[in-house]
């Protein structure tokens, strides 16, 4: 008589049997419609050859479809009274590794060695993310050491947008920069905030992102690269030159530097730094990089 853990009715006999409360604070939201939880399962593509890494457990009712169709899986969770509550919850599963751990702080090489083995293929990522926390987590995995081929997480709708914008969009920025100079995103689909306990005030939204074989432009100095992207939006209305030169400095030295990397990239100064595609950024990186003094 199997019954999935995200059923409304198996998360409430397990929460009661526990005597769980929900921190907030942690981003608890569990996700109890298994439809779903079919959903993002599927969008990952898994295959009894896959590792895959989960950020969160919760009380299991992901990690148990990942367990299904996934070879191994590891997942990370903070909250040390889920522990006993997932032993119990995925002891039919195996091929589960649980690590009480707060992923920011782990070393990912070292985790993924140790349950996947030292010769295992490149990781996908699929998780319903901690609010909270969403982007360091992603900076995290996708500037680790740890090839991950690709990532499926669940994060609030304004998040993952900006996440997946295409430049010219509102909702375009460095942070669209940061994830997809390294990966190619795509927004798979909208969750609505009643598929989850405790109900969340906004929906969600599930992003799909695919390494990139070729870098998407080869970049001299990469903390130069995202320095410069950062700088370019620090105020949106602003032009690409006038956030430039808020940040490099105003001296004439600086602007000759800076009028000389835009003139040699064809990028007009007047632009605004939401136009600009990141091959844009990469090239006007490089050109100031190389020419720095
Ligand atoms: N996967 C479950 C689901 O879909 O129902 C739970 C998802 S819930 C949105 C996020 C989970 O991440 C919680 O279980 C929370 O305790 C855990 N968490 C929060 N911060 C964390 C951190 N820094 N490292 C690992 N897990 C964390």
């Amino acid at each position: 008589n199997y019954r999935e853990i995200a059923t409304p009715s198996r998360t409430k006999e397990i929460l009661e049997k526990y005597g769980f409360s929900f921190k907030k604070s942690l981003g608890q939201n569990f996700l109890t419609e298994p439809n779903i939880l079919r959903k993002i399962a599927a969008t990952a593509e898994l295959g009894p050859e896959d590792c895959v890494m989960e950020v969160g457990p919760g009380i299991g009712a992901l990690t148990e479809h990942l367990a299904q169709s996934a070879g191994k899986v590891l997942t990370f969770e903070i909250d040390q009274r889920l522990i006993p509550v997932l032993e119990d919850t995925l002891s039919p599963y195996p091929n589960v590794s649980v690590v009480n751990e707060d992923v920011l702080k782990v070393d990912l090489v070292a985790e993924a060695n140790q349950a996947f083995g030292a010769e295992h293929p490149n990781v996908k990522v699929v998780a319903n993310l901690p609010y909270y926390i969403t982007t360091p987590i992603m900076m995290h995995l996708l500037m680790s050491e740890l090839t991950i081929d690709t990532m499926v997480v669940m994060m609030q709708k304004e998040v993952a947008a900006r996440m997946s914008a295409e430049p010219g969009t509102k909702a375009y920025g460095s942070l669209s920069i940061a994830v997809q100079y390294y990966m190619e995103a795509e927004l798979a689909f909208i969750v609505h905030k009643t598929a989850f306990v405790p109900q969340p005030n906004v929906d969600s939204a599930i992003i799909k992102l695919t390494r990139r074989v070729e870098p998407i432009v080869n970049v001299l100095n990469e903390d130069f690269f995202f320095e410069l992207t950062r700088s370019a939006f620090t105020q949106r209305r602003k032009t690409l030159w006038n956030n430039l030169i808020s940040h490099f400095g105003k001296s004439e030295q600086k602007k000759e530097w800076l009028t000389a990397a835009l003139e040699a990239t064809n990028i007009d100064p007047k632009r605004r730094g939401e136009t600009l595609s990141i091959t844009e950024f990469g090239l006007l990186a490089n050109e100031l990089f190389a020419n720095k003094s």
